[in-house]
C-alpha cells in the first residue's frame, strides 16, 4: 500500500497518485505482467519493486548524461516520485536487432542486427492495439510539427546510446526497446512512463538468452529470476 490514496489512473503495469505537490506524481509499480494488449495477464511476487529498482538506477544513470526525465526519487517500496507531464501519445521503439512482432511482419528471421539503430511510432491507443504510424502520418493527421519529431527522434537515439552501453557494461545486448516522452507545464519534453524489462529485449551476450517481457509472452520460464538477474547486474554498475 502506498502513503497515497488520491488514486488518478491505473494501467496495466503502473498506478498514478496526486501527491501534495501540484506539479508530481506517484507511481507505484504493480507486480502484475501483460502482453499481447493485455490478452495474457500475469504476476509475480515483488515485479514492481523489481522494476521499480531498475527504472529508478536507469532514471538516475541517464539524467547523470544530461538525459532530462520525469524521475524525481524512488520513494516507499515499490514507488516513484515524478514530474507531472502530459504523455506525448505515441510511443517510440528503438531498434538495434530485429525481433518481436516486426521481425515476424517482415519475415524476417528475429536477431538479424540492423546496419543503423531505427526508430518507430506506434499511436498509444490500447484500443486500437497501439498501431504503428509513420512520420508522415504523425505530421499531416496528428499536425505535429517536423522539428518536433526530430527533437524525440533523437533524443531516442541518444537514448539508445547510452543503454546499449549501459547494458554492454554488464554483458547484455539491447535488442529494442520502447520509450514515451512527456511534455511538463513549461513545454519541456521530457522521457517518462519507464525504462525496465517489460518494454525492452535484453539478451545476455554470451548466451544469446532472453531476460526480458518474452520470456512471459513466450512461456520461457524464469520470469521472475530473468529480472532479478537485470537488476543485480545494474546494481554491480550503478549504486
Ligand atoms: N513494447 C512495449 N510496449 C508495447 C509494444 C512494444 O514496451 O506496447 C516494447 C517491446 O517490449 C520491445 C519493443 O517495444 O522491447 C519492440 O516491440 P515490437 O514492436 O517488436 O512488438 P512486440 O513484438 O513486443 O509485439
Amino acid at each position: 500500500m502506498s502513503q497515497y490514496s488520491d488514486l488518478l489512473y491505473e494501467g496495466k503495469a503502473k498506478k498514478v497518485f496526486k501527491t501534495p505537490a501540484p506539479d508530481q506524481y506517484y507511481l507505484e509499480f504493480k507486480d502484475s505482467l501483460t502482453a499481447f494488449n493485455a490478452l495474457k495477464k500475469g504476476t509475480f511476487e515483488n515485479k514492481g519493486q523489481v522494476n521499480r529498482d531498475i527504472a529508478a538506477r536507469v532514471f538516475e544513470y541517464l539524467g547523470g548524461r544530461g538525459i532530462a526525465s520525469h524521475y524525481v526519487r524512488a520513494e516507499g517500496r515499490n514507488g516513484m516520485v515524478v514530474k507531472k507531464v502530459e504523455i506525448i501519445p505515441f510511443e517510440v521503439v528503438v531498434r538495434n536487432v530485429l525481433a518481436g512482432s516486426t521481425a515476424k511482419k517482415l519475415g524476417i528471421e528475429e536477431g538479424v542486427a540492423l546496419s543503423e539503430p531505427l526508430v518507430e511510432f506506434y499511436l498509444k491507443n490500447d484500443e486500437l492495439a497501439d498501431p504503428f504510424v509513420s512520420e508522415e502520418q504523425i505530421r499531416i493527421i496528428y499536425k505535429i510539427a517536423n522539428a518536433q519529431m526530430l527533437e524525440i527522434k533523437n533524443y531516442a537515439l541518444k537514448i539508445n546510446e547510452y543503454l546499449k552501453e549501459l547494458f554492454l557494461g554488464i554483458g547484455i545486448r539491447l535488442i529494442d526497446f520502447k520509450v514515451e516522452f512527456g511534455k511538463d507545464g513549461q513545454g519541456n519534453v521530457l522521457l517518462a512512463d519507464e525504462i525496465t524489462p517489460d518494454c525492452c529485449r535484453l539478451w545476455d551476450i554470451k548466451t544469446n538468452e532472453k531476460l526480458d517481457k518474452d520470456r512471459f509472452r513466450r512461456d520461457l520460464g524464469s520470469v521472475k529470476e530473468s529480472y532479478e538477474d537485470v537488476k543485480q547486474r545494474l546494481m554491480q554498475v550503478l549504486k
